[in-house]
């Protein structure tokens, strides 16, 4: 089998097993090259998630310009800029401070004020694990969803919320079970949306528990590995 046939066979089988056409399918290309990426785009693809600040900027100068890039990757604040300076960077899902929101919303000002703002997730920490990033103050979250909201951010806004399960929860053997992660991300979606008056999206899910997510209610799952295979570690 081609690389291309492989491809496009696994990205039609991850979005069959999403069985819903509203649920954004997000291809997670990280440390899989722009060949890859190209193959999934000559068919229709247009969202491509990335990790690396690096490697999101240099696979995005090489391919189309029409491609929407989501950062999913751990967001530090002196990266935002980098982020900002990619003309189509669409989605930013990993948000967990005010100093980076507000970093971002400057830095796209200063660089791309004309480009579509960025919409952004708050990435919240609902497994309580200490490795994993994420908010999990309510006030730190409700002070984020302010300035999102406050008429001065003009060159980001607010999408919605982002998780990562737990492993554990993930890889449970009984695939009904509910993902108590999944069902805390969509507590804080009725709180913030109750109190705000928003309406948030949810990203949540990946290879191992999407189909689970969707159940949940989940808008966007981001699958890497059904759709590329494994991924090398990285260097
Ligand atoms: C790598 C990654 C994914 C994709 O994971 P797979 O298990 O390969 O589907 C999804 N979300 C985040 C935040 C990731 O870092």
């Amino acid at each position: 089998m081609s690389r291309q046939q492989e491809l496009i066979g696994n990205y039609e089988a991850a979005k069959k097993e999403c069985n819903n056409d509203d649920v954004l399918l997000l291809a997670v290309s990280k440390l899989k090259p722009a060949d890859d990426i190209k193959i999934l785009y000559d068919h229709g693809i247009r969202h491509f998630g990335e990790n690396y600040v690096q490697e999101l900027v240099e696979k995005s100068e090489i391919l189309p310009k029409d491609i929407k890039w989501h950062f999913i990757g751990g967001l530090q604040t002196n990266k935002c800029k980098d982020l900002a300076k990619v003309p189509n960077i669409a989605v930013v899902e990993t948000i967990d401070s005010l100093k980076k929101a507000r970093k971002l919303n400057e830095a796209r000002g200063n660089y791309n004020p004309d480009q579509p703002p960025i919409t952004c997730n708050i990435q919240i920490n609902t497994s309580n694990e200490d490795q994993k990033s994420g908010l999990k103050d309510e006030q730190e979250i409700f002070k984020l969803v302010e300035f999102f909201l406050d008429s001065n951010t003009k060159y980001i806004t607010l999408n919605g919320l982002m998780t990562i399960g737990s492993w554990d929860t993930s890889h449970n053997d009984d695939p009904g079970l509910e993902n108590k992660d999944f069902s805390k991300l969509v507590e804080w979606k009725t709180t913030i949306d109750k109190r705000f008056g928003t309406h948030l999206k949810l990203s949540m899910g990946m290879t191992s528990d999407f189909k689970q997510a969707i159940r949940q209610g989940s808008s966007e799952v981001r699958v890497g590995t059904m759709i590329f295979g494994a991924r090398p570690t990285k260097s």
